[in-house]
């Protein structure tokens, strides 16, 4: 088997141990500590493990206890898009 995207540039694979599938999405939350905000990540993965580690990671986002002035928006799929900015990622309807 021939890995062309190694010739390229890196390509992120699934998050998911075992799994080296390309990563196509990302599951994040846009997060917030009243001063500082950014798109949080909690993984990438392939096709088929998305949607089951998006609900798993909301899981246990449910159960983390969150600092003063702490917000955490709803978690997503965010399509991974090579070179794209976290700011600029485009969440999956
Ligand atoms: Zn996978």
């Amino acid at each position: 088997m021939s890995h062309p995207s190694l010739f390229y540039h890196y390509t992120p694979v699934c998050d998911v141990e075992g799994c080296d599938r390309p990563a196509i999405h990302k599951v994040a939350a846009p997060w917030t500590d009243g001063t500082q905000k950014e798109l949080r990540n909690y993984g990438v993965y392939c096709c088929f493990h998305s949607e089951g580690q998006l609900e798993r990671a909301r899981d246990r986002q449910a159960r983390v206890k969150l600092g003063a002035g702490e917000k955490v928006g709803t978690m997503q799929l965010y399509e991974l898009i090579e070179g794209r900015l976290d700011t600029e990622l485009i969440p999956v309807a």
